[in-house]
């Protein structure tokens, strides 16, 4: 048959056509006795169109969801929109556009992308946040976390423009002011609000994240460990002079309170209000509007003096009490005592300030140190600490601690630095809070039956003032449930990370309408298998969705303690040196990319170019080099896809057949080990480039096979490339990606040189390349023969050599 020219248009719209209205194509099945492999990607926000930018994640998904069909799995790989959130407000704003409109038209333009790109997504299980169907649900937990009291409702500070008159979110403050009022700063507000309790769950969201090591990256881990923020200390009671109230501090240095030279106070602190006079009320509230506005790292650290001295219960000295910026309310008890000898930050406070530095704690090891002019910040021995000193820091920790408990005046605490998880949006475009408030019963929760709480579409959206829901009358304006008056519903909608904590629960059963899912398929299903992501979801939605997970458990709903056993974190598309982004100029449209080169190029390039974790380059020169292998594929498949002769044996039969199922090993040992994705594709263009040298020199057989495993091969990565040479192979329109994964020869695959490694006492020193099979004492000799191995051996005696073959020498001397 004469060679076809690589056509990419051609073939991938034929494809696409075929595929495009077959629901059942990557369908996962409700009953199986296969093996279940959940492999997910993280929902995208619709906020627009598709770059190239967003296309590595997905790309490395499909190829796992792929290469497990071909493994016999039962996968579930589905899709769906994370539909709520704030820039479809600030299009409305913008464009006068429903934020409604706006997001199902991004939606539809994302959703057209992803088929064109040939994703296997099983769309029948297509999750959409905005849609009541499954935000009532969100409705449905909250009221349960009512029941449990892990909803509840408390006054928190909130940014607020008083040129606006509204809330604004985080987003919303640029350089500390306004985003529409750009030399209106930001003040603190404080308003009630609802929080859900996260820090019940804080002990065992730290705890469980030995369960996910080897499974989730190690930074992800760090991060959240540090998020979470676990501090083993002591609580002590300062009494204030002149006052019944008694300061609480946190502290977990309580060996160095000896050298406590003031109590320190953020400026939320309640106790704060008492002790402030007119002019320091204006300065504190300043200093929390002005923190509000800064970067922690940029804050420089500010204090002020409020007049009043409290008391160290252990040694009854009197200090001074400060209010300052840089102690935190959410942290410990919002109180801290000034140890500046022995802590960094307060030395540079206590320093700028005037305040006295007393030592109290010197080295174990006698090393000499002077606490006056550095601090000394490691355990030690104590001193001048009456009848504690000469004791250690680390027994005199608890001991302290407990003589606080028996005195009354403190005990041991644990503090963590994770919050509550507040939850309440002064916004439209999220889910109704499904309460109601009455004047006569309080609060009072929307009962079951009348869930959902449905958003309503006819709405206002300037971005002043309070809630747009406030001013929807038929929808703000109730009869309470309770006793039937004239009520108002909550008109604050929930954060939008709410909707992302569990929608990958519901895909397992999206269209459930009596349930958020079926016990039965959640048991099924999780844990999720892999999980695929960006790095910058390390934090906040991965603890959010762990923390949604337990709740649920403890509802009874689920057995699984976490989500997902594996997460991959895949690295950036850069261009020219930086990041996508729109306002650098630097965006390689989706389209046009899928236009010039076709889906498989562009899928291919990104992960051909880099480790799937490591930063990719986009370039042009790259995608051209893709777009040319997967041509020299094909012109190769189609001239020889109806050879029949010559009959073997023939001379490259050996070599080729030894190449291709070397080549099989190695991408079948990456999909179940590393996901080095860019090496398996190198592997394969080794591949290919042994078929172009041998082409006339192997008979037909294993021409066929070559050719039939390349296919499979590349199935993964370049799926309507693949199909076309499957067809051209003469196996009709069957998918590929349902083909059983080709299976290698050991004998055939195992690589010709094996790597033995060199040992001296145990320790490794050198590495051997040998052919397979070497023997004991040939290896012996090579090994006494390396350098390295000789550094360590000359001079000395061998007293045994063992030997591993193929693997290992271990020369034992003395
Ligand atoms: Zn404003
Ligand atoms: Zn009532």
């Amino acid at each position: 048959m004469p060679e076809k020219q690589y056509d990419h248009r051609q073939i991938e719209l034929k494809w696409f056509e075929r595929w495009k209205d077959d629901a059942n194509l990557y369908r996962a099945e409700e009953n199986s006795a296969k093996p279940k492999f959940y492999v997910l990607e993280m929902l995208p926000y619709p906020s627009g169109t598709l770059h190239i930018g967003h296309l590595r994640n997905y790309s490395i998904g499909d190829a796992l969801a792929r290469y497990k069909w071909m493994r016999g799995f039962n996968v579930l790989h589905p899709m769906g929109w994370d539909a709520f959130g704030l820039p479809a407000e600030n299009a409305a704003i913008r464009n006068n556009r429903h934020p409604r409109e706006w997001t199902l038209e991004n939606i539809a333009a994302m959703k057209r992308q992803h088929r064109r790109m040939g994703f296997s997504y099983d769309w029948s299980r297509e999750v959409n946040t905005c849609e009541p169907e499954y935000y009532r649900w969100n409705q449905w937990f909250f009221l349960r976390m009512l029941e449990r009291g892990l909803a509840y409702r408390s006054k928190a500070l909130l940014n607020w423009c008083p040129e606006c008159g509204t809330v604004l979110a985080n987003e919303q403050v640029v350089n500390g002011c306004c985003w529409r009022h750009e030399s209106t700063p930001v003040e603190q507000r404080a308003l009630d609000q609802w929080f859900l309790r996260i820090t019940d769950y804080a002990e065992e969201l730290l705890d469980d994240l030995k369960r996910l090591e080897g499974g989730w990256p190690e930074r992800v881990l760090t991060m959240q460990r540090n998020w979470i923020g676990r501090s083993e200390g002591a609580e002590v009671d300062f009494a204030l002079e002149g006052s019944a109230r008694r300061v609480r501090v946190f502290t977990t240095r309580i060996d160095t309170i000896y050298g406590a030279t003031a109590v320190i106070l953020a400026p939320e602190h309640p106790a704060v209000a008492e002790l402030v006079d007119d002019t320091t009320r204006a300065r504190v509230k300043e200093m929390i509007d002005a923190r509000a506005r800064q970067d922690p790292g940029d804050l420089r650290k500010e204090g002020i003096f409020t007049g009043h001295y409290a008391v160290n219960p252990f040694n009854q000295a009197r200090v001074p009490v400060w209010v300052a910026n840089f102690v935190l309310t959410g942290y410990g008890t919002g109180a801290i005592m000034a140890v500046p000898a022995h802590d960094e930050r307060d030395f540079e406070f206590c320093e700028t300030f005037g305040i006295p530095i007393v030592p109290v704690i010197r080295p174990a090891d006698g090393a000499l140190v002077d606490p006056v002019r550095e601090p000394f910040t490691g355990y030690g021995i104590l001193e001048n600490s009456g009848a504690w000193s000469g004791m250690t820091s680390e027994e005199a920790r608890p001991a302290m601690a407990d003589y606080a408990k028996e005195h009354g005046f403190g005990q041991r605490a644990v503090t963590f630095r994770i919050k509550d998880w507040g939850i309440s949006r002064q916004r439209y475009w999220g889910t109704p809070i499904p309460v109601i408030h009455c004047e006569h019963d309080g609060i009072v929760p929307v009962p079951e039956d009348q869930l959902p709480v449905v958003l309503p579409l006819n709405v206002n959206i300037t971005g002043k003032g309070r809630s747009p829901l406030a001013d929807v009358p038929e929808f703000i304006n109730v009869t309470c449930p309770k006793c039937g008056r004239p009520a108002k519903r909550e008109s604050d909608t929930m954060d939008t990370f709410i909707d992302s904590s569990w929608y990958f629960y519901r895909y397992c059963d999206p269209h459930d309408g009596r349930a958020p899912f079926d016990r039965e398929r959640i048991a099924y299903w999780f844990e999720i298998d892999q999980y695929i992501g960006g790095i910058e979801h390390a934090i906040l939605h991965l603890i959010y969705s762990r923390f949604w997970t337990k709740m649920m458990r403890d509802l009874g709903l689920i057995t699984n303690d976490e989500p997902a056993r594996r997460l991959f974190n895949q690295g950036m598309v850069i261009k020219d040196g930086a990041k996508m982004s729109k306002s650098r100029g630097n965006v390689v449209s989706l389209d046009e990319m899928v236009e010039r080169y076709g889906a498989d190029t562009g899928r291919l390039f990104e992960l051909f170019a880099a480790p799937p974790e490591k930063e990719m380059d986009w370039t042009d020169a790259g995608a051209e080099g893709a777009y040319r292998f997967l041509g020299r594929v094909y012109r190769f498949i189609t001239r020889n896809a109806d050879r029949v002769l010559p009959p073997g044996p023939c001379a490259g039969d050996e070599k080729v057949r030894r190449k291709l199922h070397q080549t099989v090993r190695r991408i079948t040992e990456d999909f179940e080990t590393r996901w080095h994705f860019n090496t398996c594709i190198s592997a394969i263009m080794e591949l290919v480039n042994e078929l172009y040298a041998n082409e006339n020199e192997i008979c037909g057989e294993v021409m066929h096979e070559a050719m039939e495993k390349l296919t499979l091969l590349l199935a993964p990565f370049a799926p309507y490339l693949a199909q076309e040479l499957w067809e051209e192979l003469g196996n009709g329109e069957q998918p590929v990606f349902r083909q059983p994964w080709p299976a290698f020869d050991a004998e055939l695959a195992r690589e010709e040189q094996a790597e033995v490694v060199l040992q001296v006492n145990g320790k490794v020193r050198s590495r051997l390349s040998t052919p397979f099979g070497t023997d004991r004492q040939q290896l012996e000799s090579l090994a006494l023969a390396d350098d390295k191995v000789r550094a360590f051996t000359t001079g000395k005696q061998v007293v045994k050599i063992i030997v591993v073959p193929d693997k290992l020498v271990n020369v034992v001397v003395k």
